[in-house]
């Protein structure tokens, strides 16, 4: 496969996350859960960190939302950015409770002397700040198309805030709902300044649609050699979110070394649950740096046979299942052993 040629950014991290320039890509999501429940997002975390996620957003609405950071923090080990708007003294605390990261818009806080606060504490704590322009945030009474030009001048105003400050440990990303809009404002974006770029299409749909819909913009963009991190918005469980990171990954070539699981398409032979299965596997295997494939296939008639070359493979026959390696036969299998058997056998290679 041809490679990609990135484009050349700043680098930046949040904790152990080193993001830009030749850095690999980072699948990002965000938290779904009750930010008042902290149990409920540390097992989200937790779920993401499984899956591969890199960095973790958590909206952070009210004050009382970052007492939780210190408790989430010592919980989990994935980076953490807080999603925050409007209300200086979240991004204050937020700060000060050990987030390690935050998303926001400085113009949105709007009086100087606040915004000032905000920088001066984010350049003490040497804080990676991504500046998230979308179509929805952007300030309808000074631009009146709601157009790339739109998003580019948004974003670097609320950049050139922070550059007023010499910091410049900035990420930033450009979303629109609408795929050309975002491609052309992270295009004009990339001549214009150099800082490490989360890209994404701005509430994209549902696991179907916005899947579809972020490919077709992030395929675009990660061709032109942009995007240092990314998320696929989707509603519904995070965690889709991720495993969709990776096979766009994956499918661009940025990915090196991947868990390629292949799926029959099911028919009136498909001999147990071969969605589910299928999904279960590539949700755990999606970050695994091995070149391994894995086949589910609904019966045995163009099992075994037809994914002949997978590494290793499970396969229905009149009422069980089967475990085959490289199209041999090698025993039946329980469904609840299948997952086990497939992270074993990944886990052997080398
Ligand atoms: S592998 Fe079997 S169950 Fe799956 S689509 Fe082909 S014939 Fe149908």
């Amino acid at each position: 496969m041809q490679m990609i040629k990135r484009h050349k950014t700043r680098v930046v991290r949040i904790g152990s996350l080193v993001l830009g320039n030749s850095h690999p890509i980072a699948v990002e999501s965000m938290t779904n859960a009750n930010v008042h429940e902290p149990d409920a997002i540390i097992r989200q975390i937790r779920e993401l960190e499984r899956a591969g996620c890199r960095l973790v957003r958590i909206a952070l609405p009210d004050l009382a939302s970052t007492e939780h950071i210190p408790f989430i923090r010592s919980r989990t080990r994935v980076p953490l950015m807080g999603d925050i708007h409007f209300d200086h003294r979240i991004a204050l605390a937020a700060m000060d409770k050990g987030i390690d990261s935050l998303r926001l818009n400085p113009g949105n806080i709007r009086q100087k002397e606040k915004i000032a606060e905000v920088v001066r504490k984010v350049k003490e704590k040497k804080i990676t700040v991504r500046i998230g322009a979308n179509s929805g945030s952007v300030d309808r009474s000074r631009y009146r198309k709601n157009d790339s030009d739109a998003l580019v001048k948004s974003a670097l105003e609320h950049i050139r805030i922070f550059e007023q400050f010499q910091y410049r440990n900035l990420i930033v990303s450009l979303k629109s709902t609408d795929i050309l809009t975002t491609i052309r404002a992270y295009k004009k974006f990339s001549r214009l300044r150099n800082y490490p770029l989360h890209i994404g299409i701005t509430e994209a749909g549902t696991r179907f649609s916005g899947s579809i819909k972020s490919a077709a913009g992030l395929a675009i963009l990660l061709y032109e050699g942009l995007g240092d991190t990314l998320r696929i918005s989707l509603a519904g469980d995070p965690v889709h979110e991720v495993i969709a990171g990776y096979r766009l990954l994956k499918d661009m070539g940025l990915y090196k070394k991947s868990v390629e699981v292949i799926a029959c398409p099911t028919c009136g032979r498909t001999g147990f649950d071969v969605e589910r299965t299928a999904d279960e596997i590539e949700q755990r295997t999606s970050p695994i740096r091995k070149d391994v494939t894995v086949a589910v296939m609904g019966c045995i008639v163009n099992g075994p046979g037809e994914a002949g070359e997978a590494d290793i493979g499970v396969a229905g026959s009149g009422g069980r299942i089967i475990l085959f390696k490289k199209g041999r036969v090698i025993r039946n299998i329980k469904r609840k052993e299948i997952l086990a058997e497939i992270l074993d056998f990944i886990e052997k290679q080398k």
